[in-house]
């Protein structure tokens, strides 16, 4: 494999002001196209477990920004969930002439596996649990495959939605005070596969939904089937609504809608997104309660890390998932204590779990 041809700048191999990523793989293939950066952010807990997001980038430079943060996400998930694992992540940069998919994934099962066990990957947007299979082709270091007859395996999605929304349960719970979901509003921006299981279960449980996706399909099946009402892809940030859950990409909280919105509560599936650690102070100081993305989307993560370890069992996968409700409790009784912001007591919280590694 070649290297990438990516210029050297100041933020090369980390994050702006922060210290270096532990280790960068940038790698090209030139049979299969592809093109794929992994980082490791921090292996202080185990090796470093996140999945794989194959995505159009307009640059390298953004590809990498992209791998860099989420696999400092990764590290705070993993810390938070207590897993045993470190944070890293891949991304592929998504090139549209790729004629064969499976050898896309094989040359990326490649790529994993010369990390020698460093990094294991699974699935994440644009990858399925057929590109794992690919991908396990060629190294072991990967999970999210459905692994048959009664061993646990396959897509984290459903997992992940359950997390959240036991996460955006307790949220609801400790801040509007309500024992239930009932006649709660929640706006979940993008039905994909966290935004539309987590929009079944918000449904099950008496919410009421307002729903975007750039997908129109996929709004109006939530309209026929959840009763939901649909608002513009531009406009759910603003929507009126008790709840905010973002699932669809990151960034959906800027400076503006930290200033603006009108949620009193903010709980989703989608990585990153906050822009930056001052947005969460501005919902903080609106008394706007953000429960941070890597608390609540561990399920997956859960998920992936109990199947890749073996002997796992649904129903007790399920429970240590739910145990995202009570850490969002543990979290605000920190916000309490320091005053601190949410997203800032939660980043403390995680690096205090990764010094005990
Ligand atoms: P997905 O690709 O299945 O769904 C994303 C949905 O968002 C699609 O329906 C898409 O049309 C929609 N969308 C895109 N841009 C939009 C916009 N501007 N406005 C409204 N809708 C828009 O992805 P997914 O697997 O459901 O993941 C969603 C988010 O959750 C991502 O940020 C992902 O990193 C994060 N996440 C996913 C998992 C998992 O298990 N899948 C785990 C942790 C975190």
């Amino acid at each position: 494999m070649d290297r990438l041809n990516v210029a050297a700048n100041d933020n090369l191999l980390g994050l702006h002001g922060e210290p270096p990523h532990e280790r960068i793989l940038m790698a090209s293939d030139a049979a299969s196209g592809l093109q794929a950066i992994i980082a490791i952010y921090s292996t202080t807990r185990g090796p470093a477990f996140g999945g794989c997001r194959n995505w159009h980038y307009a640059t390298q430079h953004e590809a990498l920004n992209d791998a860099l943060r989420l696999s400092q996400g990764m590290a705070f998930k993993n810390a938070l969930a207590d897993l045993p694992f470190g944070g890293g992540k891949a991304v592929i940069i998504r090139n549209t002439k790729i004629h064969d998919r499976m050898e896309l994934f094989n040359a990326f099962g490649r790529m994993v596996e010369s990390l020698g066990g460093a990094y294991i990957t699974a699935e994440d947007v644009g990858t399925t649990a057929a590109d794992m299979r690919a991908v396990q082709a060629e190294t072991s270091y990967v999970s999210g495959i459905p692994r048959g007859g009664d061993v646990y395996g396959g897509n984290p999605s459903p997992y992940t939605a359950y997390g959240v929304f036991m996460g955006l349960r307790e949220s609801v719970h400790c801040v509007l005070g309500a024992s239930t979901l009932e006649n709660v509003t929640v706006a979940v921006q993008g039905l994909g596969s966290v935004g539309w299981e987590l929009c079944k279960r918000l449904h099950a449980a008496g919410a009421k939904l307002v729903v975007a996706d750039i997908d129109s399909a996929r709004t109006a099946e939530a309209q026929q089937l959840f009763g939901a009402q649909i608002v513009d892809a531009s406009e759910i940030v603003m929507a009126k609504a008790d709840v905010f859950a973002p699932c669809a990409l990151g960034g959906a909280i800027t400076g503006s809608v930290a200033s603006d919105c009108r949620f009193r509560v903010i709980a989703g599936g989608a990585n990153n997104q906050l822009m930056s650690l001052a947005e969460g102070d501005v919902l903080h100081r609106r008394g706007i309660f953000y429960a941070p993305d890597f608390l609540v989307n561990a399920g997956g993560i859960i998920s992936c890390a109990r199947e890749y370890l073996g002997s796992a069992q649904e129903q007790a996968v399920l429970a240590e998932i739910a145990e995202i409700g009570q850490r969002v409790h543990q979290l605000i009784e920190r916000v309490q204590t320091t005053g601190m912001a949410p997203a800032r007591a939660a980043v403390a919280w995680a690096r205090e779990k990764m010094i005990a590694g």
